[in-house]
């Protein structure tokens, strides 16, 4: 059982009759404290994350999300907005406000005429890729098939055709939005330009989108999967990795990290993805990846792009304990590579991973003001992020993300990936927005100007 109740930012209950109320509104179903789906409607993929909400409304369509949206205004209640959930910091949770949930809404539909795709707010990437693989079509999105579109999409969002296509905010040609007003806007180059400027890396800050149009690409097969080599020549295949990727075609989208195998063993692994048309080509492509040292294991092979990009899922399952630090390193000198080895060695959690991943190509030849997506001119992302079960490691886990992160400082920008903060990086989010943060504050001031969506990677309205 559990005293928790919707209250208001004051934090005074809301009353039974306007919950009533919302309830009579709604088509879709408004779960509260007690209610035998309440648990695992707030439960989201970090169990870390242990937030009681007042109330989580799924909602069945944007009819839903905008009489969502005009209670909690009329109200003053706090919001949050899930899609995936699968954002680390638990960003898609609030206590004692109204979650507003659009996990119900991940309906998909493929145009093969204009090779867009048309995707509702709560999809996941495989509820995508499901559709469009059906048409010989693709979108750029992450590595994870459970990941849910909009958070990364909105974060910018990169994966295995980050390098050929850029991040997928770049391939977002409208949105449907519902603002803080209760308003319903289309999102593109022609109407509210602005807002469809802020939404592509802005995060979740300037209104809910309940549909997203994408541009497809054809793309059915790839050729990918896992190269692992034992972790003692982890300094050799990391620093073999590097030197590749200064040369490696953009059809190419290559991670490497230090990870352990399902028994538990610490081994170095090498996840390339060849989407270019000519498979045999792709084959030419890797062959010097798989003598980075004599791997273990070979596992790459042509599949369906959905295979693809489900093929790390087992190692991110979900309702595990997380909690993720990342840096940007420039060039990936081997004093940073030698950093990357000694803190794989304090891993104790054989869940845990430390990844390497590059994203240079076509999104790194825009412009930073194109669209709100600043962090374009970034080189390797390195990725500390440990996974356990138990929660009496909490604090030992964690200790040894912040560790390892302080350790590569010597090397690191001061670029910040959104998607991949967690949740008391509050600095990092503002710089992550590097220079186009003023111009985002602006918009924030046009849309919301009283930070109504503000538990999200939260960019202050300008004063
Ligand atoms: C296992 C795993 C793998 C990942 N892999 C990648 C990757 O390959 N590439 C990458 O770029 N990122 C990756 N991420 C990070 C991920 O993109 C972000 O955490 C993102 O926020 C998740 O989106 P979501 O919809 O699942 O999040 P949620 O937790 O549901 O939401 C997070 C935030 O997104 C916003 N939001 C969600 N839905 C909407 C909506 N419909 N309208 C407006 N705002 C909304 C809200 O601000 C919310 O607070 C990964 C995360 C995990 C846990």
């Amino acid at each position: 059982m559990t005293d928790t109740i919707l209250r208001d930012r004051s934090g005074n209950p809301v009353t039974e009759d306007a919950i009533a109320a919302l309830a009579g509104e709604i088509r879709g179903a408004l779960i509260r404290p007690g209610d035998a789906a309440y648990d695992s409607a707030r439960r989201i993929w970090n169990t870390l994350i242990d937030r009681h909400p007042g109330a989580i409304l799924k909602c069945r369509g944007t009819a839903d999300v905008v009489a969502a949206v005009n209670f909690a205004r009329s109200h003053d209640i706090l919001v949050s907005v899930r899609g995936g959930g699968h954002n680390v910091g638990g960003r898609a949770l609030c206590d004692d406000g109204l979650v507003i949930d659009l996990s119900a809404m991940c309906g998909v539909h493929v145009d093969v005429a204009t090779e867009t795709v048309r995707v509702q707010g709560g999809a996941t990437l495989g509820d995508v890729d499901r559709e469009t693989n059906l048409h010989g079509f693709a979108v750029p999105f992450g590595v994870i098939s459970k990941t849910g579109v909009a958070g990364l999409t909105l974060g910018g969002g990169v994966g295995w055709l980050v390098r050929k296509y850029g991040p997928s905010c770049d391939n977002v040609l409208e949105m449907e939005v519902v603002t803080a007003d209760g308003a319903v806007r289309t999102a593109n180059a022609e109407r509210h330009a602005d807002l469809y400027w802020a939404l592509r890396g802005g995060g979740g800050n300037f209104g809910i989108v309940t549909s997203f149009l994408y541009r497809a690409y054809p793309l059915s097969t790839v050729l990918g999967g896992l190269l692992v080599f034992p972790r003692e020549d982890a300094g050799t295949v990391l620093r073999g990795y590097r030197d590749f990727m200064e040369a490696a075609p953009e059809d190419l989208t290559v991670y490497a990290g230090l990870v352990c195998t399902p028994d538990g063993a610490p081994v170095t692994v090498v996840v390339p993805c060849w989407s270019g048309a000519d498979m045999e080509e792709g084959e030419r492509a890797i062959a010097p990846l798989r003598r980075l040292a004599t791997p273990l294991m070979e596992a790459v092979q042509q599949m369906p792009f959905p295979a693809m990009q489900s093929i790390l899922d087992g190692a991110f399952p979900g309702g595990t304990r997380n909690y993720w630090k990342s840096a940007f390193v420039k060039g990936l000198p081997d004093a940073a590579i030698d950093v990357v080895v000694e803190q794989g060695k304090g891993m104790t959690s054989p869940l845990s991973s430390l990844l390497v991943e590059y994203y240079g190509g076509a999104g790194s030849r825009r412009d930073s003001a194109e669209n709100a997506f600043a962090q374009r001119h970034t080189d390797y992302n390195i990725g500390f992020m440990p996974q356990w079960t138990d929660p009496a490691e909490d604090a030992a886990q964690i200790a040894w993300a912040k560790g390892a992160w302080e350790a590569m400082q010597p090397f690191a920008t001061d670029h910040f990936l959104l998607n991949y903060l967690a949740e008391d990086e509050e600095e990092a989010v503002r710089t992550a927005f590097g220079s186009n943060l003023p111009r985002l504050r602006e918009i924030k001031r046009k849309y919301d100007p009283a930070n109504f969506f503000s538990i999200n990677q939260n960019i202050r309205p300008a004063a």
